[in-house]
């Protein structure tokens, strides 16, 4: 070896050294994300430089290698990439905040480098590098530039303040990284860590990754392909990865925008939700930035009511704080009304596509949909079209959508009317809807105890009031009165205004509120309006039951 050259950090970096070590990152773990980060930029940068300039070459393959000692506690990375010359050694890793990374990625701009895809990048802090001292005593980088006529050199830092800097015999192309583990930070030699780190955060970094000489991550980033090359096949076998399942998903999603975000996005519907009565599954939608994991199964992507969703949503240019693991509030809101829109157009434009498939899915899945009409305002519109009823004239019990009613609606109908009803059957029986049948007017079923809140979540649909088939506002709708028969023996209007009043005395006003004429009925004589909603008196029954 050469002359050895002793550097001081700057004083201002010995106290930045000592935050990141100490305080950037919420886990230590973090440092084998960050070292697998920097590799792959470091191949990134060779392949990108050499479809320029052809003589730049390691001569090895395009990979990571990951070796772990247990016996001198050691952990070791190394690459075949571009390395780093002298120059580059001082100010990339003898410099905090300092990003080689983020300054290729200018220079190929400005040079407009053949090949070059800056989202392949993923550096752009200059910070990563220094968390390997949260778990290293001794950290030895030795590093050769692939440029031609290169040297070799070694890097060597205790974290405490200074590194050395020397000229090297026999580094390979690329950089190795080795790192004497601290006690308390042993357990960063085990295969079996390392394996489920690599895994949790690295498992779609775009070059080979071998960890003790076998190769860990094997599943390709499938997000980042062009959606129409990937096969079924290929989204089953991803899907059942990210979501841990044997299943097939019923709906795939695979897509890509620029604008308002730049987001690639896998997302799948499982063939049955695994939710059981009082448990909550967790969010099952990760983010990831340029293929490294930010926020795992986040809660912040989707609404609550969307959890049962599973897949990957991967922003390049997602504003990150510099220890990657939060990104700006407002940034996360945008990205949640992006995904949060695109699901509900998705599954929309699933239900037009197959009909039949979509009530599959809603017998199943409709607790989420209804939820979601009860809780997300914002997306009220584009739920209520996801919302499937029974109605009275659907068929063998199959199901139509608010738009269904509201495009076979009657002349001059301005309501969709819905009955709560606990059967199909004792909704036919029922006073109630004597008059739609005998008029023609669709009604919905609404069965399920959620629906009432729904209903009265939506108020409306595309300009249509929804209106309860019981309420005073349906006994006057002009489509649904009787009309009168010239020649019946029915009471003359002024004699049922004399009875009803008749039968408002005798009852008194501790039973009725009041008696009046209606023209909505025709086999039956009276019926009971404005009651409580069936929801209301189950309440009513309860708070009875518990004074007592
Ligand atoms: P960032 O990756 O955000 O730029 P880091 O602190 O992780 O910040 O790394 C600082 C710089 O050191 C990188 O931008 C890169 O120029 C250089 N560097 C780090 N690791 C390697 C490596 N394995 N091969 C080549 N250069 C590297
Ligand atoms: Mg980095």
């Amino acid at each position: 070896t050469g002359s050895e050259e002793v550097h001081e950090f700057k004083t201002e970096t010995k106290r930045l050294l000592d935050i990141v070590a100490n305080s950037l990152y919420s886990e230590k773990e973090i440092f084998v994300r960050e070292l697998i980060s920097n590799a792959a930029d470091a191949l990134e940068k060779l392949r990108q430089t050499q479809s320029v300039e052809s003589d730049v070459d390691s001569g090895k393959p395009l990979e990571i290698r990951i070796t772990l000692d247990r016996e001198k506690n050691q952990f070791i990375i190394q690459d075949f990439g571009i390395g780093m010359n002298l120059e580059e050694l001082n100010a990339n890793l003898g410099t905090i905040a300092s990003s080689g990374s983020k300054k290729f990625l200018e220079k190929m701009d400005k040079e407009g480098g053949a090949g070059s895809k800056k989202e392949n990048i993923i550096g752009q802090f200059g910070v990563g590098f220094y968390s390997t001292f949260m778990v290293g005593n001794k950290i030895k980088v030795y590093t050769k530039s692939a440029f031609p006529g290169s040297k070799g050199y070694c890097w060597t830092t205790d974290g405490q303040g200074s590194y050395t800097v020397a000229e090297a015999e026999n580094v390979a192309v690329g950089t190795k990284i080795v790192i004497e583990l601290r006690d308390d930070a042993k357990s960063y030699s085990s295969e079996l860590e390392i394996d489920s780190i690599i895994k949790k955060y690295s498992n779609f970094v775009g070059y080979p990754i071998f960890l003790n000489g076998k190769e860990v991550n094997v599943i390709e980033a499938l997000w980042t392909k062009d959606t129409k090359s990937v096969t079924p096949e290929q989204h089953q076998e991803f899907y059942r990865f990210i979501a841990n399942a044997w299943d097939d998903p019923q709906y795939t999603l695979h897509f890509k925008t620029d604008s308002p975000l730049a987001i690639s996005s896998v997302l799948y519907v499982p063939e049955k939700h695994m939710e059981l009565l009082g448990e909550q599954t967790k969010p099952g939608v990760s983010l990831y930035s340029r293929k490294v994991l930010i926020q795992p199964e986040s809660a912040g992507i989707l609404p609550h009511y969307l959890r049962f969703i599973k897949g990957v949503v991967d922003s390049e240019d997602i504003p990150l704080n510099v220890s990657r693991e939060l990104l700006q509030d407002n940034i996360l809101s945008r990205l949640r009304m992006v995904m949060t829109s695109r699901v509900l157009k998705w599954l929309d434009g699933e239900a037009k596509k197959n009909p039949k498939k979509y009530d599959e899915f809603f017998m199943d899945y409709g607790q989420f949909i209804k939820e979601g009409a009860c809780t997300d305002a914002m997306h009220k519109r584009e739920i209520s079209k996801l919302l499937r009823f029974e109605s009275s004239k659907s068929e063998n019990n199959s199901m139509i959508s608010l738009e269904d009613y509201a495009a076979r609606s009657q002349e001059g109908q301005k309501r969709i009317y819905y009955l709560l009803t606990p059967k199909r059957k004792y909704a036919e029986e029922s006073p109630y809807t004597e008059m739609f049948k005998k008029k023609g007017v669709e009604l919905l079923y609404l069965y399920d105890t959620v629906d009432e809140f729904v209903v009265n979540h939506l108020k409306e649909f595309q300009g249509f009031d929804l209106i309860s088939a019981d309420s005073p506002d349906a006994a006057s709708d002009p489509l649904l009165q009787m009309e009168r028969d010239a020649n019946s023996q029915a009471l003359s209007d002024a004699e049922a205004q004399d009875l009803a009043k008749w039968i408002e005395t005798s009852l008194g006003d501790e039973v009725v509120k009041g008696v009046d004429v209606s023209r909505r009925l025709n086999s039956f004589p009276a019926i009971v309006q404005e009651h409580e909603s069936p929801a209301m008196r189950k309440m009513m029954q309860m708070m009875q039951g518990s004074a007592k």
